[in-house]
């Protein structure tokens, strides 16, 4: 695997012959999902790179930028292990130089939940995975359904600004007891850990009476959000259309279980799709 540090270098290092490539950006501190982006990509594609980069511009001032997860030598022998050809990992200053100012703004299916919660945060998402594309140039890029919103938010972009590159979702990888994993999963205590699962039952279990015909959405959320307790705290619960994030008019065919709740300082987030349409869009 080439680990190249440079937008020059990665432009080189991923242009040539061998085609398709495929792309998975992530933040580092790799586990379980990140790899089966990185599995998905292999099989799909003639090459494969990833990188690492920990986005200040998706980090509210008060958010965990400067004390995120990071282990690069960890991640790259796991990266390497996958078959993962160039790894870019540019710092801040590759990606944001001096007069930097240009920003992707997605509109509104940023600016609910998750982006009501964190202003900005997919504004930073949508910059960053544009100049990403441009510089990897990558027919394939893949994302994670755990992060179901920013894949809302980078089908939006990818459209709107023609981007020719073909997002692919996959699964969210969880541990045995439901919970996804997730690089902030390492900031729960023991007590949160073992509360944490209790989100993704609460999706499945709105889900599953979704799935079983009841149609009655305020009943079936109460009696989801009935399922987070201490020391969990619902930040929200909702069933929407995962194109737009909004509510949907048909619960059956094309909505989304979206959840995240607060364990301490720590903000977890889930969704669990109703239906094969509904996972094939998030
Ligand atoms: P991050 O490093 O957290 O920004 O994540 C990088 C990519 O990995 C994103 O596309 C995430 O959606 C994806 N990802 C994170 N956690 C999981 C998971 N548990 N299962 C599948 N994909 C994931």
């Amino acid at each position: 695997m080439r680990i190249v540090r440079t937008v020059r270098e990665a432009r080189e290092a991923t242009r040539g012959a061998r085609r398709p490539w495929g792309f998975v950006p992530t933040m580092g501190a790799v586990h379980a999902g990140h790899l089966a982006l990185a599995a998905r990509a292999r099989e799909e594609n003639s090459a494969v790179a990833a990188s690492i980069f920990v986005n200040p511009l998706q980090f509210g001032p008060d958010e965990d930028f400067a004390r995120y997860p990071r282990a690069f030598a960890d991640d790259c022998a796991a990266f390497a292990a996958a078959g993962v050809d160039v790894l870019f990992a540019p710092d801040v200053e590759q990606i944001y130089p001096d007069g930097f100012a240009t920003t992707v703004d997605p509109g509104p299916v940023g600016d609910v939940f998750e982006g009501a919660l964190r202003p900005g945060h997919f504004r930073g998402v949508a910059t960053v995975c544009a100049k990403l594309f441009a510089v990897v140039g990558a027919e394939r890029a893949y994302f994670g359904a755990k992060d179901a919103q920013q894949v809302a938010v980078l089908r939006r972009v990818i459209a709107d600004l023609s981007l020719p590159v073909d997002l692919r979702v996959v699964p969210t990888v969880r541990e045995a007891d439901g919970l996804a994993l997730s690089s902030r999963n390492v900031y729960l205590s023991a007590g949160e850990r073992a509360a944490a699962p209790a989100l993704y039952a609460a999706l499945a279990y709105v889900a599953e009476a979704v799935r079983s015909g009841r149609r009655d959405r305020e009943a079936m959320l109460a009696e989801a959000r009935r399922r987070i307790v201490a020391p969990l705290r619902e930040a929200y619960l909702d069933l929407v259309d995962p194109l737009t994030f909004r509510p949907t008019a048909d619960l059956a065919k094309a909505s989304l279980a979206i959840g995240s709740v607060w364990a301490g300082t720590t903000r977890l987030i889930d969704n669990v799709p109703i239906s094969a349409a509904a996972e094939r869009a998030a």
